[in-house]
């Protein structure tokens, strides 16, 4: 659907894979819907499924360590890259680069 504010597309050359700060520091907030629940069991990653965490408003969310980062966050070649990328909630698809929420985002993790 196209979108009628301009921000959405805003993306300033930020690299998600390379940044990674929105993923930190959020416990209960990046919440999954049944969507992508659906998304997961197509693919077969029902381990994805059993290890949601309860987010906020009691809807399920992606899992946290204890500091509050992502769970799924680190690849062996990147310690900001996402490990579920192709299959990341669409939360995460939405939270876009450059946009307003991102560059406050990184300027709260000191990479503005
Ligand atoms: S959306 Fe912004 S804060 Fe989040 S990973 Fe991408 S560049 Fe970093
Ligand atoms: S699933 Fe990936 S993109 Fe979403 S918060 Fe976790 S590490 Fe970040």
């Amino acid at each position: 659907m196209p979108n009628a504010s301009p921000e959405p597309q805003a993306n300033l050359g930020l690299d998600c894979r390379e940044c990674g700060v929105c993923c930190r520091g959020r416990p209960g907030t990046v919440l999954v819907e049944a969507r992508d629940q659906e998304l997961w069991e197509r693919h077969r990653r029902l381990d994805l499924v059993e290890r949601l965490a309860p987010g906020h408003f009691s809807l399920p969310a992606l899992p946290t360590r204890s500091d509050g980062q992502c769970l799924y966050q680190g690849t062996p070649e990147h310690p900001h890259d996402c490990s579920i990328y192709g299959l990341r909630p669409q939360a995460c698809r939405d939270f876009t680069a450059g946009s307003a929420a991102c560059l406050a985002a990184r300027r709260a993790g000191r990479r503005d």
